[in-house]
C-alpha cells in the first residue's frame, strides 16, 4: 500500500532538515528519506560563517555556544589568509569569525531538530526515482511513498532532479566541480595552522584549502573539470608543496560540487529542488552550506503555504529565490570570472593587490553582510 505524506522529502541533509523542521511546525505531515544510516560521514571543509551562524539560531535555536557544547564547532578564527603556493598573498582579519564545524555531527543534529519537530525520519532508504506529477517516490526496496507535494534535497546527484524533464544536465556537470579532501592530524603538517588559508593560482577555475578542525586539519582541493587536468596527480602535488607527512594520508575522497551550475527555476509540477540538488553553491568559494539551509526552508515555507491555501508552492519559491539568493550566486559568479580572468593575464599578484584593497567590505560580503552584488549592505530578512 502506498503512504501518503503531506510532503516527501528526499535527503536529511542541511535542506532536508531546513525543510522539514519548517513544515513540520506548521503542523504538516512530513517523511524524510535518507539513503545513508546518520551520523554519516559528509565530504566538506564545514566552515560558517556570519549568514549561516544566524540562519541556525534561527530556524533550530543552535548558536555557536551549543554548537560548541555538543563538540559540533571544532575551531573558531576570525583570521584568514590567501596564498599561492609559493607566497602569502593576502591574510587579516575578519569582523566575525569563521566557525569550523564537524559536518557528520552537524547533519546529525539537525536531523535530530526534524524528528522533534514531528517530521517522519527514515535513514537507510534511498529513493531511485520519482514522478513530479503524481508526488511518487520510488525507492530501491519495491515501496512506493506519496507526497502530495516532493522537495529534492538529495545533493549534487538528485535523483528526484533526473525526474526534471527541463533540466539541461550535461550543462550541469559543466559547471560541477571536482573536489578531493583529507582529513589529517594537525601534526601531519610541519607548521601549525591558526586560521583558514585559501591557496589560489595552481587551479583553472578552483582552489586549495587547508581549514583547522580541532586536532584534525581538513586539506582539499576543488575546481571545474579541464580537459588537461588531472584532479588526482594536482592534489599529490599540492599535497607535496604543504609538506604534508605522506604517512598521515590515509582515506582520500571525492564528491562533486556545484560551481556555477544553479538552476532558476528548480520547480517542475509538484516537486522543488533545494540545496546541492538546484546547484545552490556560491561560485566563487564554494559555500554551500547557508544555501542549503536558506533555500530548504524557502521550499519548506512554499509548501506549507500552499498547503494551507490550495495554491501551488511553485510562485512563492522562486519569488524568494530571486530576492535574496540568486542575485548573491550571480553576483559571486560575475566575481569569479573577473578573478580568474586577471589572474590567468596578471598573476597572483592581482588577487593580492584586490584583496588588500578592499579587505574589511570583502570579508563582510563572504560572512554575507553585504552582498555580492556592489557590496550593498544585506538584509536576509531573518
Ligand atoms: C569537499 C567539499 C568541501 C566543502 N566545504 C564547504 C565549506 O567549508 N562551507 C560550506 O558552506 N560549504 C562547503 N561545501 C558545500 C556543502 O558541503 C554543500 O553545499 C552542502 O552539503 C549541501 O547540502 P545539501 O543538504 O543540499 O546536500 P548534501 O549535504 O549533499 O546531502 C544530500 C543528502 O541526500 C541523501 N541522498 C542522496 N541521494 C539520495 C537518494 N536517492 N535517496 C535518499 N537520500 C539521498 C544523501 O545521503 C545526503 O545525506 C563543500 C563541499 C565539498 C564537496
Amino acid at each position: 500500500m502506498t503512504e501518503i505524506f503531506d510532503t516527501i522529502i528526499c535527503g536529511g541533509s542541511l535542506a532536508g532538515s531546513a525543510a522539514a523542521v519548517t513544515l513540520a511546525r506548521q503542523g504538516r505531515s512530513v517523511l524524510v528519506l535518507d539513503k545513508a544510516e546518520f551520523p554519516r560521514t559528509k565530504l566538506c571543509g564545514g566552515l560558517l560563517t556570519w549568514k549561516t551562524v544566524r540562519l541556525l539560531d534561527h530556524l533550530f535555536g543552535e548558536t555557536p555556544q551549543t554548537l560548541g557544547e555538543q563538540g559540533i564547532v571544532k575551531y573558531v578564527s576570525d583570521r584568514y589568509a590567501i596564498r599561492s603556493l609559493t607566497s602569502t598573498l593576502a591574510e587579516g582579519t575578519v569582523s566575525y569569525p569563521f566557525h569550523l564545524t564537524d559536518r557528520a555531527e552537524l547533519d546529525n543534529r539537525l536531523l535530530h531538530h526534524a524528528r522533534q519537530a514531528g517530521a517522519h525520519v527514515r535513514e537507510g532508504e534511498e529513493a531511485i526515482r520519482c514522478n513530479p506529477e503524481s508526488g511518487e517516490v520510488f525507492l530501491k526496496d519495491g515501496r512506493v511513498v506519496r507526497g502530495k507535494y516532493v522537495i529534492g534535497a538529495d545533493g549534487a546527484h538528485s535523483t528526484v532532479r533526473a525526474s526534471f524533464p527541463e533540466v539541461n544536465l550535461r550543462a550541469m556537470r559543466r559547471f560541477t566541480a571536482a573536489t578531493i579532501e583529507v582529513k589529517i592530524p594537525a601534526a601531519a603538517l610541519p607548521e601549525p595552522v591558526d586560521r583558514p588559508i585559501l591557496y589560489i593560482g595552481f587551479l583553472d577555475a578552483g582552489y586549495g584549502w587547508v581549514f583547522p578542525n580541532g586536532d584534525k586539519l581538513l586539506v582539499g582541493i576543488c575546481g571545474l573539470r579541464r580537459k588537461d587536468t588531472h584532479f588526482a596527480k594536482l592534489f599529490r602535488t599540492y599535497l607535496n608543496v604543504l609538506r604534508v607527512d605522506p604517512a598521515a594520508l590515509t582515506h582520500q575522497r571525492g564528491h562533486p560540487l556545484p560551481y556555477g551550475s544553479f538552476l532558476h527555476d528548480p520547480v517542475h509540477a509538484n516537486a522543488l529542488l533545494a540545496g546541492d540538488a538546484g546547484g545552490y553553491v556560491e561560485p566563487l568559494f564554494g559555500e554551500g552550506i547557508f544555501y542549503a539551509l536558506c533555500t530548504g526552508m524557502y521550499a519548506g515555507r512554499a509548501v506549507a503555504h500552499a498547503l494551507g491555501n490550495d495554491t501551488a508552492p511553485g510562485p512563492e519559491y522562486l519569488r524568494n529565490l530571486h530576492r535574496t539568493i540568486l542575485p548573491e550566486l550571480n553576483g559571486s559568479n560575475t566575481l569569479r570570472w573577473v578573478l580568474f580572468r586577471a589572474m590567468k593575464l596578471f598573476g597572483c599578484g592581482a588577487i593580492s593587490r584586490f584583496v588588500n584593497l578592499g579587505a574589511g567590505p570583502l570579508g563582510d560580503m563572504v560572512h554575507g553582510k553585504r552582498s555580492y552584488h556592489w557590496l550593498k549592505r544585506k538584509d536576509w530578512g531573518f
